[in-house]
């Protein structure tokens, strides 16, 4: 047997809505990825434990458990507790899904989607979780990070960025979409030691910005007012 050939990622599609499922199996399996079902929260920690899937795109509201429980069991179990989850909302749970990602999704998706964007954040995700510690590669919408050999390139183009810069598009791009206080951000990126204004970290993003938004590209760096930052595509 050739090690070249790669199983193709299991995806488990935890969905209520019959169509929706279907739609999502139709689609993913056109994509080359496999594809198993859930109906309710109990019935996806089962398929879980059973067939233990690549990914899991989780639906927030659902019979039995919903996705907010059901991902709280799944970081609670150390089998699963890496287990990438991508959260799927309505748009008006959309503060909840926030909720979520602290809670443990790793990403979250709002109905209705674009079938594009959730392939590109279902393969960003597991390009994260499987190909971040053997070659140290970290990527989000079109930036890519080469930890080894310290290279940003956005959209194809070399990006050239300060230490300080790096380290913290490193953390923001690990935890794509998560809104971080400067507080926050100091800890993570400066060290809790290191005694700095917070402002420090307002200078620091702006040159990021700076470097990593070129001529007419989207800022990726969401400013949310009185909270803090986040890396984002969508400006809300
Ligand atoms: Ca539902």
């Amino acid at each position: 047997m050739s090690e070249i050939i790669q199983a193709k990622p299991l995806v488990l599609v935890v969905e209520d809505e019959v169509a929706l499922a279907t739609m999502l199996r139709y689609n993913l399996e056109k994509q080359g990825f496999r594809v198993d079902e859930a109906g309710d929260g109990q019935e996806a920690l089962t398929r879980i434990a059973e067939a233990p899937p690549d990914l899991v795109l989780l639906d927030w509201m659902l019979p039995v458990l919903s996705g907010i429980e059901v991902c709280r069991q799944i970081r609670r179990r150390p089998t699963t507790r890496d287990l990438p989850v991508i959260m799927v909302t309505a748009r008006t749970e959309d503060q909840d899904a926030v909720r979520g990602l602290n809670t443990g999704a790793d990403d979250y998706i709002t109905k209705p989607f674009n079938m594009d964007a959730l392939l590109a954040r279902m393969r960003a995700l597991l390009r994260r979780t499987n190909a971040v510690p053997s070659k140290g590669r970290l990527s989000f919408h079109d930036i890519d990070m080469d930890l080894a050999s310290h290279r940003v390139q956005r959209n194809g183009r070399a990006v050239h960025l300060g230490p300080t810069e790096f380290r913290l598009l490193e953390f923001l791009i690990q935890h794509p979409r998560r809104v971080f206080s400067r507080e926050e951000l100091l800890d993570a990126v400066w060290g809790p030691d290191i005694h700095v204004e917070p402002r420090t970290v307002d200078v620091h993003i702006r040159r990021l910005r700076k470097s990593i938004n070129g001529d007419g590209e989207l800022d990726v760096v969401r400013t949310v007012r009185a909270a803090g930052y986040a890396l984002d595509t969508e400006p809300v």
